[in-house]
Parts: C-alpha cells; sequence; structure tokens
C-alpha cells in the first residue's frame, strides 16, 4: 500500500473486534489516512472462526469472501477450509499492518465530555480510552440464540448449540436430532449422516430455499438483479429451485412457499447452499420431522404431537448480536436490539459512532465486509473534512 499522509484528530479512532468487518474497517479507514487501534477481546484474530466446527468450509466463492486489498490465496481451493480462512485474516493484518490489540474486551461505550476531538469513552480491560470515533464490529453473529423451550432444563439428553459443535466424531452411533434448517444446521446433520451417527433427524419450522452449492455464483445474480421487483424476483429462485433440486416432500421437506429474496427481507434469513443435504434426504440418511415444541424428561415434543428420544439434540437455532451492554444505554438499538443505524450512517445522537457488520444480504456478509468498511472511510473523510479540528499534517504511515 503506498505512504498515506495521516491525520491528527484529537482522539485515536477505536475498533471493536478483530473480525473480517473490523479487519475492513481498520484497512480501509489506514489507507485513508486514520490510523485505527482494533481492540479484540479474544487472544487473536478471527477469533468467531478459529470456535467454528472442524469441517466447515465457506460457503461464498473466494472471490466474494475477501477483504478489501488482499485476495484469498488460489491454493485455498474454491470452497475455504475454516483454518485457511482464518490464515487468511491472520495475514490480512501483516499485510495493512494492522494495530490489533488483542486480549482486550470493550465492556461499553459511552459519551465523553465535549473535548478536543473526543465523542465517545471506549471502556475496555484497559480502564477508559477517549475515542474520536468508534467502528462497532463485535459480529452479527456474537451469541448463540437457544430457544426457551418449555421444559428445555428437564431434557435428560444432551443438549448444544450448533455454536460448540466442533465435529461428528463424538456423535458416532448416536441419535441426534438437528434443530434448524439453515446453513449450520443443514450442513451438520449431512455430515454426521455420513460419518457414523446412528440416526439423524432435522426438525424444520419453515422449508428452507435450497439452492446447489455451485449456485454460490447465483451472488452475482442477485447483484444484477436488485433493482427488480421482489416478487418477479422470488418467482424466478423458487424456478431455479424446482429446475435444479429434486422435489423432497415424500421426504418430509416440502417446497417452500415463500421466496428467498422475500425471507431475506422479512426474517434475514439466507438460502441453503447444499452441501450434500439433498442427497442424504433423498437417501433417507437425514429425516426431516416436524418443529419443537418443547421437552419432556428424555423426550423431545414435535409441534405434530410426535415424541422423539435422542441422545442429543444439536440446536442449529441462529444468533444474536447482543449490543445492550456495549451500546444499550445510547439510544441507538431498536426494540430487537439491533443498530438503528448501520454502515455508513450514524444515528443523529450518535456522531461517529459506527456498526459494520449487522446486515445479512443475499450477496454474502464477507463481501459486506468491503462494502461497509468503503462506504465508513468514505463517510469519515466526508466529517473530518468539515471538522473544526487541526488540519492534516504531513506523516507517513
Ligand atoms: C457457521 C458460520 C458460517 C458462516 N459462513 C459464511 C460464509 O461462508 N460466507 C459469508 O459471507 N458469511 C458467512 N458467515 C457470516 C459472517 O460472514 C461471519 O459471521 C463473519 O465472521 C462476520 O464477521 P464480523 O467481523 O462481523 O464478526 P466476527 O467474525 O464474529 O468478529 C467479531 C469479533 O469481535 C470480537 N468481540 C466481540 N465482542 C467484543 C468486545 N466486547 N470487545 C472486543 N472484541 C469483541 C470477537 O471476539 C470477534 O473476534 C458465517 C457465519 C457462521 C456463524
Amino acid at each position: 500500500m503506498p505512504p498515506t499522509p495521516q491525520r491528527d484528530f484529537g482522539a485515536p479512532t477505536i475498533v471493536i473486534g478483530a473480525g473480517p468487518h473490523g479487519l475492513a474497517a481498520a484497512a480501509l479507514l489506514r489507507r485513508s489516512g486514520v490510523p485505527a487501534v482494533i481492540l479484540e477481546r479474544s487472544d487473536r484474530v478471527g477469533a468467531s472462526w478459529t470456535q467454528r466446527y472442524d469441517h466447515l468450509r465457506l460457503h461464498t466463492t473466494p472471490g466474494a469472501s475477501k477483504l478489501p486489498g488482499l485476495s484469498v490465496p488460489r491454493q485455498a481451493g474454491p470452497w475455504v477450509s475454516r483454518d485457511e480462512y482464518v490464515r487468511y485474516l491472520e495475514r490480512y493484518v501483516v499485510h495493512h499492518r494492522l494495530d490489533v490489540r488483542v486480549a482486550t474486551p470493550v465492556q461499553r461505550i459511552e459519551r465523553a465530555e465535549p473535548g478536543r476531538g473526543t465523542q465517545w469513552l471506549v471502556h475496555s480491560s484497559d480502564g477508559p480510552v477517549p475515542a474520536g470515533a468508534v467502528v462497532v464490529a463485535t459480529g452479527r453473529c456474537h451469541t448463540p440464540n437457544l430457544p426457551h423451550w418449555p421444559g428445555r432444563s428437564t431434557f435428560t439428553g444432551t443438549l448444544l448449540h450448533s455454536a460448540h459443535y466442533r465435529s461428528p466424531a463424538l456423535y458416532r452411533g448416536q441419535h441426534v436430532l438437528v434443530v434448524g434448517a439453515g446453513n449450520s444446521g443443514t450442513e451438520i446433520a449431512s455430515v454426521l449422516a455420513g460419518a457414523g451417527a446412528g440416526r439423524v433427524r432435522i426438525a424444520v419450522r419453515t422449508p428452507p430455499n435450497i439452492l446447489p452449492r455451485s449456485s454460490a455464483r447465483w451472488h452475482a445474480v442477485g447483484r444484477l438483479t436488485e433493482a427488480l421487483p421482489l416478487a418477479w424476483r422470488d418467482r424466478t429462485s423458487l424456478l431455479t429451485q424446482r429446475l435444479a433440486v429434486p422435489d423432497l416432500t415424500s421426504r418430509g421437506l416440502p417446497r417452500p412457499r415463500a421466496g428467498l429474496y422475500t425471507r431475506n427481507v422479512r426474517e434475514g434469513v439466507n438460502p441453503v447452499l447444499d452441501h450434500g443435504f439433498v442427497d442424504a434426504v433423498r437417501s433417507g440418511r437425514v429425516e426431516p420431522v416436524e418443529a419443537v415444541q418443547a421437552f419432556d424428561g428424555p423426550d423431545v415434543l414435535l409441534a405434530d404431537g410426535t415424541r422423539l428420544r435422542p441422545d442429543t439434540v444439536i440446536a442449529a437455532t441462529g444468533y444474536r448480536p447482543n449490543l445492550h451492554d456495549l451500546v444499550g444505554s445510547l439510544g441507538v438499538l431498536d426494540e430487537a436490539g439491533q443498530p438503528l443505524a448501520v454502515g455508513a450512517r450514524t444515528h443523529p445522537e450518535a456522531p461517529r459512532l459506527y456498526f459494520a457488520g449487522y446486515t445479512n444480504p443475499l450477496t454474502g456478509v464477507l463481501r459486506q465486509a468491503g462494502i461497509e468498511a468503503r462506504a465508513i472511510a468514505h463517510a469519515f473523510r466526508g466529517e473530518t473534512a468539515r471538522s473544526p479540528l487541526p488540519a492534516p499534517r504531513s506523516a507517513t504511515a
């Protein structure tokens, strides 16, 4: 990267979280001459990825998974493994010479007394740090969401969230019920079925939109058709699914009624990119069942009244951003705990407090990291040009 004149804003810019969104934002701020300090609670970058299951591969292509300024190496192949992606994030830090302070959890952000360029006080394990601007990038998938099913605490089998599932080895010979048919649930169920689990069922509340994995390039189609009406896009996506994915109704998995675009807009849900799930259902190795309603001792009660007695239940039931402790007192979250303004937009009462990584676009979250980072760096340049702070001084990055 060419030398960049640095700007003196009086108080540092702080990025919270060294995941893809935080790293991309810091890299593009730095490229704009704004050195940012990244505070990361764990002891390494890309910590969320290191904690995900062993056989995880990205369901987005390398081109849609790279962050600004550095390609994912060709050797990583078309479906990048978890460990390759962690190595890529580590290289990204070195490549952009990012300043990451690990083992520095941030507890909360509060408004600072107005001073020389200071907007925020960031309370971390190192004490309160004044900041001119803050980018919150602590992850949309921050905290596992485990539903409060009635009788959950009476369950005598093993219940875990997919965030704590690592590999199929532990479940050999077991009866496993996976709850939730998103990308994680369908992938975990098919891997378990192929790796010696005794019986694998998947509880499905809403039949997923499924596309072949090879159609990861549908992201490009999604971008090209963005301007068209939702209903039209839905109809074409349902038609594509009819042509590309066999009907699994007789196996207990009917075709989805809502199109993938509507589900994304209404529920923030993305389609399943098939990693072998369709074959596993078709051959009976994974058995779809109704949604889970309650637990009762050793049993799981389903919506159609069926009782199952699995050894293990793996809840692939999603995540929450859990931003309340961090920014809950600032009036910047909606009722569901989501930031009211994301990306380059800031809340009118919270200037220079940015949120990166809190949407789930069909075009892919990792691709979105670059888009939001660019927008934030751009907004930042606009703000600093208007600010009465000292003029930029020349220096080299
Ligand atoms: C199983 C799974 C597979 C996925 N696969 C894909 C895929 O193939 N393609 C795709 O585009 N998207 C995928 N996603 C979605 C998304 O890309 C990832 O969740 C991605 O990690 C989001 O990046 P992020 O930087 O927003 O959050 P994260 O990667 O979660 O990074 C947040 C960072 O903030 C740190 N942090 C949190 N709280 C604090 C705090 N208080 N103080 C300091 N640091 C803190 C965390 O330790 C973490 O390092 C996947 C998600 C999951 C759950």
